[in-house]
């Protein structure tokens, strides 16, 4: 949590295993400053081991994109977190949207993954976020205070949040810079309500190079979640020698 800038590319079920290495190859070469900012790379879980093996001369650190809420058992073609650790992943996306809703994740079960995460050391970046019928009716404040409410606990020492208006991811279309600001606020307080110690709220959704410098202006926003946008070299070259 030391770093200024988070940056975490989400590469959701993309990339074969060439393409991802010839991307990881370029990544590897980008020049940023490491010791200000922090970039977590979560591939599909079969993209691993390639991470793993370039992670040593790589400017980057290994996540999930999620894991099983239970350590293991019968849970067929699920991942347990004990194995991701194996492979170095000490941070890992936990509730995005695409999850909420094709996998029928709820708050519940999100809390729980939360938990394992921390007791298994992997730093949790918990997405949040609001549908377009939410916003325009105007009641995407309690949906969201109700997500952070069931998801988080006192307890949780260690958080990142990712605001994530589901509206945005993947459609090009980005709230306005006082949208953004106005809910990171209202997250920063109902995280605080929470106790939680220590956490950081990011933006996701519909990240690129041409909007990045304008989101991290913002003085709450302390990172970014990025979809689309982190597979393309010359996005992510733009995106880390800003930073
Ligand atoms: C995401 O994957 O959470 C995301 C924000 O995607 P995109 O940047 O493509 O909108």
């Amino acid at each position: 949590m030391t770093h200024n800038t988070l940056i975490v590319s989400n590469w959701k079920m993309n990339l074969n295993f060439l393409d991802a290495k010839k991307l990881l190859k370029n990544i590897c070469k980008i020049k940023f400053d490491t010791t200000k900012t922090l970039h977590v790379i979560c591939p599909q879980n079969l993209l691993l081991p390639l991470l793993n093996e370039k992670f040593k001369d790589g400017n980057y650190k290994i996540g999930s994109q999620d894991f099983h809420h239970k350590i293991n058992g019968p849970f067929t073609g699920d991942t347990s977190i004990e194995l991701l650790k194996n492979f170095r992943c000490d941070y890992s996306i936990i509730g995005h949207s695409e999850r909420r809703e094709y996998h029928a994740e709820t708050n519940k079960i999100i809390n729980q993954k939360l938990k394992l995460a921390l007791e298994n050391s992997v730093s949790p970046i918990l997405c949040v976020g609001e549908s377009l019928k939410q916003r325009k009716e105007k009641t995407y404040s309690e949906f969201i205070e109700n997500q952070i409410q069931e998801c988080v606990d006192g307890n949780m020492n260690e958080l990142v949040i990712a605001y994530e208006p589901i509206w945005s991811i993947g459609t090009g279309i980005i709230p306005s810079l006082g949208e953004i600001e106005e809910v990171i606020n209202k997250i920063n307080l109902f995280v605080q309500r929470k106790k939680v110690k220590k956490f950081k709220v990011i933006y996701g959704g519909s990240v690129s190079a041409n909007n990045f410098k304008k989101i991290m202006s913002l003085k709450n926003c302390k990172g970014v979640l990025i979809g689309g946008s982190s597979l393309k070299i010359d996005q992510m070259n733009k995106i880390l020698t800003f930073c």
